[in-house]
């Protein structure tokens, strides 16, 4: 691999098949928007990406995680126009383009990572950084231009810039990006929960969260044989599921949060939800047999043969760049890859069960018990014990007469919180001081809490709750606070 710096951007190359592909990255991915500006990264992805002239080479960009990266792949004249264009709109993003572009970003509706595994980090992070994951937010259109301008100063800039190219740098080739320091990262820590948690949720289908360490090839070989053994049991054996699925977030140089998910054949979600949690255990009491990691280890070794890899090597440079994130050569991964002990798997898998958040969806009912022989309790949402003293508003007479569940539910204020108590007598507290975003709809507010609670104070739902909108607006920052979105529903 070799390096350079063309105004002041790293470049990594690395000769591959031709034609060319070079790719842009940035260290800025969902994982640093707020609730209030869920969407800001692909907003500015798009407006940069629509100033491009109609060209016939491949190109696109993407907006993950962690990182945002424009590509393309064509002939080295190509490759020079377009990372140009890309480099000067970022300087100068055309804002006026929102609206058009918050439409079509609607209509797309592209998550960043499955819905089972975006549901997860939510469970394992609250509506922050990577807990975003699963939410809507106030919709593109509600995202001040301001916002866009600030966040693409912040991030789309030289600093936070690597480039790859699989052969030379082409001649004539230019990033005339905006100045600017590579922004700091906090590492995020995930919401204070003790041991293993399941919970149902809006899911389409069962999954499984650990958290542990970031480099570790006994985790990911142990990921790889887990993901293997759930397609034997769940798909081949017993026909209740088609595919599994696998993915990592790296929350910060040290740690890694992993998901796995096995989709399920309908009404069968909750045998399935109890097959990966059996399976998991299974693996982190015993280890895999040597046979399977002998079988990964192959795997890996005949994928890097494939000379379009170079691509994910050069990704794994600009993410370590970027990100402080350690690299290896796939060389240097298979030679771990190939240390690997089943005793090390086990152990990797063991402690990571330990932080395990099992999802079902809706109306799933897991009875689990962890490697102590001891219940798994049930996670979600951050809901009180208690529903705590204060102005309690009830729903209005007639609804309580007409619907029975009606009865149990309401809405309590006290000087710092509001608190729902739900049909199924479920407490969410949110503190004013914990809110994210209250999104305006009327005389009605709905309350987004930063740990996954939301809290309608609607007046039509309770009685006398204008009360209860008043105080929200007092003690609430102002720019939290958006009208409903006009594209989705
Ligand atoms: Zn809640």
């Amino acid at each position: 691999m070799e390096q350079t710096v063309i105004d002041g951007v790293p470049v990594f190359w690395a000769q591959g098949p031709a034609p060319m592909t070079a790719t842009l990255t940035f260290g800025c991915g969902t994982r640093d928007e707020t609730f209030r500006t869920i969407g800001i990264t692909h907003l500015i992805e798009h407006l940069a990406m629509s100033t491009l002239p109609r060209v016939h080479h491949e190109h696109n960009a993407s907006v993950g995680l962690e990182i945002t990266q424009f590509f393309a792949t064509g002939k080295p004249a190509q490759l020079v126009e377009f990372l140009d264009v890309v480099c000067r709109a970022l300087a100068d993003l055309p804002l006026d383009r929102i609206d058009k572009e918050a439409g079509v970003l609607a209509a797309e509706g592209g998550q960043v990572t499955h819905p089972t595994a975006a549901t997860l980090l939510a469970r394992r992070f609250g509506t922050s950084g990577y807990g975003l994951a699963p939410w809507i937010g106030p919709g593109y259109d509600r995202i001040p231009a301001s916002a866009v301008a600030a966040h693409a100063a912040r991030f789309f800039t030289k600093g936070n810039a690597v480039l790859t190219l699989t052969g030379p740098p082409p001649e004539g080739l230019r990033l005339p990006l905006p100045d600017g320091p590579r922004p700091f990262h906090e590492p995020q820590a995930p919401l204070p929960v003790a041991g293993p948690r399941w919970s149902a949720e809006s899911v389409p289908c069962p999954g499984l969260g650990m958290r542990g360490p970031a480099v570790s090839a006994a985790w990911s070989l142990g990921m790889q044989v887990l993901q293997e053994r759930l397609t034997t049991v769940a798909r081949r054996e017993k026909g209740l599921s088609y595919d599994v699925g696998a993915e990592r977030a790296d929350v910060d140089p040290v740690t890694a949060e992993r998901m796995i998910w096995v989709d399920a054949r309908e009404g069968r979600e909750t045998e399935v939800a109890e097959i990966l949690w059996d399976t998991a255990r299974q693996l982190a009491a015993f280890g895999p047999d040597q046979d399977e990691i002998d079988h990964e280890v192959t795997a890996f070794a005949e994928a890097i043969e494939d000379p379009r890899l170079v691509d994910a090597e050069l990704d794994l440079r600009a993410r370590a760049e970027l990100l402080g994130e350690s690299f290896h050569t796939s060389q240097e991964w298979l030679a771990e890859l190939k240390a690997v002990t089943p005793e090390q798997v086990a152990a990797v898998i063991s402690e990571g069960l330990r932080t395990a958040l099992l999802v079902v969806p809706e109306g799933g009912v897991l009875e689990l018990s962890d490697r102590d022989g001891k219940r798994v309790a049930v996670g979600g949402c951050a809901r009180a014990g208690a529903v705590p003293d204060g102005r309690v508003f009830r729903p209005p007479l007639f609804a309580r007469m007409v619907n029975g569940s009606a009865r149990r539910a309401s809405l309590v204020l006290t000087a710092d919180s509001v608190t729902l108590r739900d049909d199924d007598g479920d407490v969410h507290m949110v503190r004013f001081a914990d809110v994210v975003g209250v999104e305006v709809h009327d005389g009605a507010r709905t309350v987004f809490g930063r740990y996954g609670c939301l809290v309608p104070i609607d007046p039509d739902l309770f009685r006398g709750a204008g009360e209860a909108v008043v105080a929200l607006e007092a003690a609430v920052d102002p720019a939290l606070f958006y009208p409903r979105t006009d594209l989705i529903g």
